[in-house]
């Protein structure tokens, strides 16, 4: 099919060369916009249940996906760049309460929003990634920052959170990215752990009066990483993750997200890949590079590829979580060994697919 497609270009190209004296560069632009648009999307993978899953969220759920999938989709479906397409999809699951990823991550065992987030062109490979950032609203938005105004593919910290407002970032208070939901499940984790529970963020709104019942949701998800790859109609891939990393952590640890080849990664000449689950195991096997070194040297589907990392090589030390990707010729792929993991996924005329459960595959 992608071979009958080439030869058609390639044929209508000797036409338009011969016939009429079209810049070799046009001719280029025609053969480069065949490409159909594409995005995958997750928003965590974990012990995520349809039986402890109530309609009301379960709908929530479903409706956040379908409008951050349906904003990378109006970017690309204009044609504009998978990166900007990528960006636009994070920020608006930055914003939603519903993520692990800027309002509403998780907290450490210190009771701090902790961010970490990554983005990757597949065209040139260049890369940016922060951690550990409290006070930018969008940490998506500044890792493309570090990608494109900086000599750096990584900063962490405080010295990241200062180069956000140096460029002009919006800043926030840490208590923005304070929830309710998010609060409560921290301290459940802590007493079970039998850990010093720490004081209520400054910042924060009085505690709810009414108990638990209060807390929308009451159950304790502690899941909801975001990631995003996409393809344009240029060819052109790209991947972004974003999240608040893992509940409780402690000690400044950074997961896979924002480490580029884990958890986030992105090459023309393979595919892009972003990552969720717990992030010590992804570390270690390097799943995203691994996934695209699978494709690029093994000449491997995409399917094929990420189903072996995650179903095998991540099974085999322990590892839980999935993936999601895409390649430059449109092959769209998630593969995740936990119950669960929200997803989304679109290609240019073809219709949305949202899906929550493993049993949807
Ligand atoms: N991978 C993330 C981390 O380890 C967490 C997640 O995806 O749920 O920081």
């Amino acid at each position: 099919m992608r071979a009958v497609m080439r030869i058609g270009v390639a044929v209508l190209a000797a036409v338009l060369a011969s016939s009429v004296a079209i810049a070799p560069d046009r001719v280029m632009a025609a053969q480069a916009k065949e490409h159909k648009w594409a995005v995958v999307l997750h928003g965590g993978a974990g012990v995520i249940e349809r039986q402890s899953m109530s309609k009301e969220m379960d709908a929530k759920y479903r409706a956040a996906l379908q409008t951050a999938v349906q904003a990378a989709a109006n970017v690309l479906d204009k044609g504009g760049s998978s990166l900007d397409a990528v960006e636009a999809a994070i920020k608006i699951m930055e914003d939603d309460p519903l993520f692990n990823a800027g309002k509403g991550a998780v907290f450490t065992a210190e009771g701090k929003n902790e961010l970490d987030a990554a983005i990757m062109k597949g065209e040139t490979m260049q890369a940016g990634a922060v951690a550990g950032v409290t006070r930018t609203r969008h940490p998506i938005s500044l890792a493309r920052a570090v990608m494109e105004k900086s000599p750096h593919v990584m900063m962490i910290g405080a010295g990241a959170d200062q180069f956000a407002a140096s460029t002009g970032l919006e800043q926030v208070d840490p208590s923005y990215f304070f929830t309710e939901r998010r609060w409560q499940s921290l301290i459940k984790q802590l007493k079970k752990e039998s850990l010093p529970i720490p004081p209520r963020p400054a910042g924060a709104p009085p505690a709810p009066t009414g108990g638990m019942a209060e807390i929308e949701p009451p159950d304790a998800h502690k899941y909801g990483t975001v990631g995003v790859v996409a393809l344009d109609r240029d060819g052109n891939i790209a991947a972004g993750t974003s999240t608040g990393g893992t509940q409780a952590k402690r000690w400044g640890r950074v997961g896979d997200s924002p480490i580029i080849g884990a958890g986030t990664y992105a090459s023309n000449q393979s595919c892009a890949v972003s990552a969720t689950g717990t992030g010590e195991y992804f570390i270690r096997l390097t799943v995203a590079r691994t996934i695209c070194s699978l494709v690029q040297y093994k000449g491997m589907d995409l399917q094929a590829a990420v189903d072996e990392v995650v179903q095998k090589e991540l099974k085999a030390i322990h590892g839980d979580g999935g993936v999601i990707a895409i390649a430059p010729d449109g092959q769209m792929a998630w593969s995740f060994n936990t119950p669960g993991m929200y997803r989304a996924k679109v290609m240019e005329g073809r219709p949305v697919e949202v899906q929550i459960y493993g049993d949807e595959r």
